[in-house]
């Protein structure tokens, strides 16, 4: 099956787009559950008893209960829906870190975490005066176990790690990291951060046994503007909530509120009922197709790519051998800016990232200022291959390499 009929992006736009890592393009289906949603049901969720705002509320109960089925949750008020990956940790490191996170509690985070998963314990240690410990990587690019371990203390309150990192596609042992977080520490709490693992993978919260798991919808084929955060029922129970205003409150006096259960108290405010509604849709895209059939397109163009970018002696990559991967491969053009070759691959109309990818940690660990990230997905072919390598061609004779 030509997965890229189903994305009308590609009979709008000529563009080998390989930037999936950063936002997948959105399949037709999913978009037209948004004309859907406005042209059928609009209400605002929560707020009337009217019809269409029942609908609405009902549409968003739907929308979280298969949320709920895809990580498989234990009830459908773990599942909360957010903006992004991004709001979902600022959540948790509000709500769980500001409050239960003390003085000389340590955070353990992994050096290849994004940005995201990083700045917001930033915050916390400084407020708490926490401390933050680093775990770095294997030879291969994984998160070190035996680094973890001699980290891993009676100190520890959270462990907050990528289940795949953004800008190798490095598949983390995040099974294992819980095992042993749980055989140390029973108070520990571990973070997952899937938003570049659901896309890949199956994510049962209940057999990992995590106790946070966020994603954003705009990397699994909804559009932008949802995502979610998993926690564990009694955890998010004893979390205040995080944002407050209309809608997680169960009463109010003028001096006083009481908060709504779950998950209101977690949802201040008109909620994206729309994104939820794609999110559903996506999801059920996702399994249609089947993981197995994700991978085994993913795998093969990850596979054609690296031959032939073997073959170019003035490319660098990273993290490709002897690690289990996603279809994302990090490389440089030796001696020239990862900016430079992304605008020359452009002409070609090849869309590669570049820069340091929200993750300048990682980059100083592997003493490189940035580099480009080549990501796959459905829609792509051979033809994307060979323009990318094309443009890499085209980047040689520029500089004179
Ligand atoms: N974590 C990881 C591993 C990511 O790849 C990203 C997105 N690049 C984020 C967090 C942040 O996601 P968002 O921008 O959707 O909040």
């Amino acid at each position: 099956m030509d997965y890229r009929k189903e994305f009308p992006i590609f009979k709008n736009r000529d563009s080998h787009y390989l930037d999936t890592a950063a936002t997948s393009q959105k399949p037709k289906r999913v978009l037209d559950k948004i004309m859907e949603y406005y042209e059928k049901y609009n209400g605002n969720p929560g707020r009337g008893s009217h019809t269409l705002s029942m609908e609405a509320s009902n549409l968003m109960a739907n929308a979280r209960k298969t949320v709920q089925k895809f990580i498989n949750a234990k009830y459908d008020k773990e599942v909360i829906f957010t903006k992004n990956t991004t709001e979902s940790i600022n959540l948790i490191a509000y709500s769980y870190g500001i409050e239960f996170i003390n003085e000389n509690d340590e955070i353990i985070l992994g050096v290849s975490n994004h940005h995201a998963n990083i700045v917001p314990w930033q915050f916390v240690a400084e407020k708490k005066n926490a401390k933050i410990k680093f775990v770095y990587l294997t030879e291969n690019g994984q998160f070190d176990i035996e680094d973890f371990k001699s980290k891993l203390s009676d100190k520890t309150k959270l462990v907050a790690v990528s289940a795949v990192v953004n800008v190798t596609g490095v598949i983390q042992p995040i099974k294992e990291i819980i095992e042993i977080t749980r055989n140390r520490n029973k108070n520990a709490l571990v973070l997952v951060d899937a938003a570049q693992s659901m896309l890949h993978f199956r994510h049962d919260v209940q057999d990992f046994d995590a106790d946070f798991l966020v994603f954003s919808g705009h990397k699994l084929f909804t559009p932008m503007g949802i995502g979610v955060m998993y926690g564990k029922k009694e955890l998010l129970e004893k979390m205040p909530p995080f944002l407050y205003g209309g809608d997680m409150i169960e009463f109010v006096t003028e001096q006083k509120s009481t908060f709504a259960q779950l998950p209101n108290k977690f949802e201040g405010g008109t909620q994206n009922v729309e994104g939820a509604v794609t999110l559903e849709e996506a999801i059920n895209f996702i399994e249609e197709i089947s993981y197995e059939k994700i991978n085994e397109i993913e795998n093969s163009l990850t596979k054609n790519a690296l031959e032939k970018l073997k073959k170019l002696d003035f490319v660098e990559t990273y993290f490709t051998k002897d690690v289990e991967h996603t279809g994302i491969i990090a490389f440089n053009v030796k001696n020239v800016h990862s900016h430079d070759v992304a605008f020359i691959l452009d002409s070609y109309d090849v869309a590669v990232r570049s820069g340091h990818h929200c993750a300048q940690p990682l980059m100083n660990y592997l003493g490189i200022p940035s580099c480009c990230r080549a990501s796959f997905s459905i829609y792509n072919n051979e033809e994307d291959i060979d323009k990318l390598i094309e443009g890499l061609l085209k980047v040689k004779e520029v500089f004179g390499l």
